[in-house]
């Protein structure tokens, strides 16, 4: 499967919400394969990935979201994850080593930093996506 590294995130906090029906069709597929198989393999990219295939801002050039400066946000959203959770684009994680990544090198503080332009993060979803994965391996 291949994800830019923000969506690794994203789908921490994902509920069902999302920018059209296709969007969420595919992107609770992807999320419900990642739960049931957390050994799958992951390609980590900086650009369109498997959820952006299905999102309706996906146009030439990448995400437009916000117009033509959404691509180039969106890749600096990517590399600050990647560095943060130290894996180079193009590099291949699992879902459940990527998930031991986040939760050893973030705090749900750094996402004010990392997303403080998506306009998901004043839902508190995410925040509570990686809350929640943070107390999960503490109760190991
Ligand atoms: S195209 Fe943009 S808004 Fe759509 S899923 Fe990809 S990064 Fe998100």
């Amino acid at each position: 499967m291949r994800l830019r590294a923000h969506h690794l995130l994203c789908l921490l906090g994902f509920r069902g919400l999302g920018y059209s029906p296709e969007f969420v069709e595919n992107m609770s597929h992807i999320a419900e394969r990642l739960r049931s198989f957390p050994q799958i393999q992951l390609e980590i990219l900086g650009q369109p990935d498997d959820i952006c295939s299905q999102c309706p801002f996906l146009g030439e050039g990448g995400c437009q979201d916000k117009g033509p400066q959404s691509e180039e946000e969106r890749r600096k959203r990517d590399l600050d994850v990647m560095e943060r959770i130290e894996v180079e684009e193009g590099g291949k994680l699992t879902w459940s080593e990527a998930e031991e990544r986040i939760r050893s090198a973030l705090t749900p503080g750094d996402l004010e930093r990392i997303c403080r332009d998506c306009e998901w993060l004043p839902q508190g979803y995410c925040t509570q996506g990686l809350e929640n994965l943070i107390k999960r391996a503490e109760g190991r």
